[in-house]
């Protein structure tokens, strides 16, 4: 089932030459894959349309995003087509630091590797503090991190979600250990994940395509389509994930067009012939 469409200058999906989509919430729900997955990539690949799958979790790399999907039946992404929080703070610091700056890391392992294979030097002492979730989160971690940023570094946040989904319920983000040192130090950090605009211009820098072209498919209206909107990008939500119809009903954000799942938006999709 197809919602109602934004009434000013209605998304032709005809004219779509690429997507940015989110994962959680739209290929799947926790382990769960979400109805329609496989026909979407299929429909992808069969129109030559390029896409970034686009996550603002930074524990996991895109080579676990790649073999999950694989794990789902969906064999042939690329881990070039994938971005995180992670990912897009690794472009953020090779854009603007020579890469013998020293770089602190609060965060996990997969962060700290992905910076680390980048050619940035990891430090206790640096004039830059990248802060990202860390499951093994100590006082004198975030200590350490808070006296650096009190001291003057730079203070890079990889997301702002303060909870996400877990068996228990929600629980902490690397929205709240930002909120922590902010607390500690009065300092606002740098966001790279979504909404923030670095992760969309990643996206669209390696997609090659021009934002007004290019749709966001998301289920959190703050993040993936307001952070979309921000940049230009047109918008896709479904409602298999965070948002919901009732929210939607109450939002001053509204998507171009919203669908129940994937597979709905597959279906309408494949009505509407690419424009070449
Ligand atoms: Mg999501």
């Amino acid at each position: 089932m197809m919602y109602a469409a934004r009434a000013d200058g209605a998304l032709n999906l005809r004219d779509i030459k690429g997507a940015v989509v989110d994962m959680d919430g739209v290929l799947w729900r926790g382990d769960q894959p979400l109805l329609g997955v496989q026909s979407f990539f299929r429909l992808l690949r069969a129109r030559g349309l390029p896409f970034m799958l686009a996550s603002n979790n930074s524990s996991k790399s895109p080579a676990d995003y790649v073999a999950r999907l694989s794990r789902m039946g969906v064999p042939d992404v690329q881990a070039s087509e994938i971005v995180s929080s992670g990912t897009t703070t690794v472009d953020y610091l090779q854009q603007h630091y020579p890469v013998e700056t020293p770089i602190h890391v609060l965060g996990g392992d997969g962060l700290k590797q992905l910076i680390a294979a980048a050619g940035f030097t990891l430090s206790d002492e640096a004039s830059v503090v990248v802060v990202g979730i860390d499951f093994e989160l100590t006082y004198d971690r975030l200590k350490r991190a808070a006296l650096l940023i009190r001291a003057g570094a730079d203070f890079i946040g990889t997301n702002a979600d303060t909870t996400f989904p877990a068996p228990e319920g929600l629980v902490p983000g690397a929205g709240s250990l930002l909120a922590a040192i902010h607390a500690a130090t009065g300092r606002e950090p740098l966001v790279m994940g979504k909404p923030g605009a670095a992760m969309f211009h990643t996206a669209l820098r390696r997609l090659g395509t021009e934002p007004a072209n290019t749709v966001m498919i998301g289920d959190r209206l703050n993040t993936d389509v307001a952070g979309a909107q921000a940049v230009g990008l047109r918008t896709a939500l479904v409602l298999s994930g965070v948002s919901t119809l009732d929210e939607l009903a109450a939002s001053t954000i509204q998507p171009d067009v919203v669908f129940a799942d994937l597979a709905a938006l597959v279906e309408a999709w494949e009505r509407e012939p690419t424009r070449r």
